[in-house]
């Protein structure tokens, strides 16, 4: 891989890194603890100390979860398509795979929790919005892209970002496993994808194929 060189935006040295375009975690499991802490995208000067984010595509694989997630910050449009050009050789082809493409470390995160927490991220953007609905009197603002999926042992629930409860706290909203099962059942047939193909799997990839309401 080649070296990649950026100026400390607070002492102005030079400094040279090498970007990991490739992680897999099976054989390097660091890779995802670091991506988790948000430290994989940090480059530390040398001469201040001061931690710089750098942000640069990365193909996150994990064989054993079937995950496969391209991030490719603020891509071109036609990203999607040339990763979807690749012929894949019939024996190679896996139903049950999963290819994502996202455009942040944020994103790329969240594709790692709900592989984490066994849960399928086209139902939960449908979960996302579905709640949206619900909450719209109350929070009119929020939209579904303020909603992260975090998983913390046997909890798991929705971060509605930036916005608080009645107690000032960070306002998280629970996963109901009846739900979940019950928004399964009814429509992930309408939310299929190609085998070994990839997809953006989002709030706006979700609008194009269902309408929610309520
Ligand atoms: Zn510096």
């Amino acid at each position: 891989m080649e070296r990649e060189m950026l100026n400390c935006p607070n002492c102005d040295t030079e400094i040279g890194f090498k970007p990991i375009e490739f992680v897999d975690v099976s054989t390097d499991p660091d890779y995802k603890e670091k991506i988790m802490t948000g430290q994989f995208f940090l480059v530390k000067c040398p001469e201040c100390g001061a931690e710089i984010m750098v942000e640069y595509p990365v193909m996150y694989m994990d064989p054993d979860k079937k995950l496969n997630v391209y991030m490719s910050p603020d891509h071109e449009g036609d990203l999607l398509e040339q990763l979807n050009s690749l012929d894949v050789p019939e024996g190679d082809i896996d139903a049950e795979a999963i290819y994502r493409l996202v455009n942040s470390p944020t994103e790329l995160l969240e594709k790692i929790l709900l592989a984490d927490g066994g849960r399928d991220d086209r139902i939960m953007e449908l979960y996302k919005a579905l709640i949206v609905e619900t909450i719209r009197e109350d929070f009119p603002q929020v939209q579904p892209q303020d909603l992260l999926y975090y998983v913390d042992g046997e909890e798991e629930y929705f971060i509605v970002w930036d916005y608080e409860n009645e107690d000032g706290e960070q306002l998280t909203i629970e996963v109901d496993e009846e739900l979940y099962q019950q928004l399964r059942e009814d429509h992930i047939e309408a939310l299929g994808i190609p085998a070994n193909k990839y997809a953006e799997v989002d709030a706006v990839w979700l609008m194009d194929r269902i309408e929610v309401e309520a």
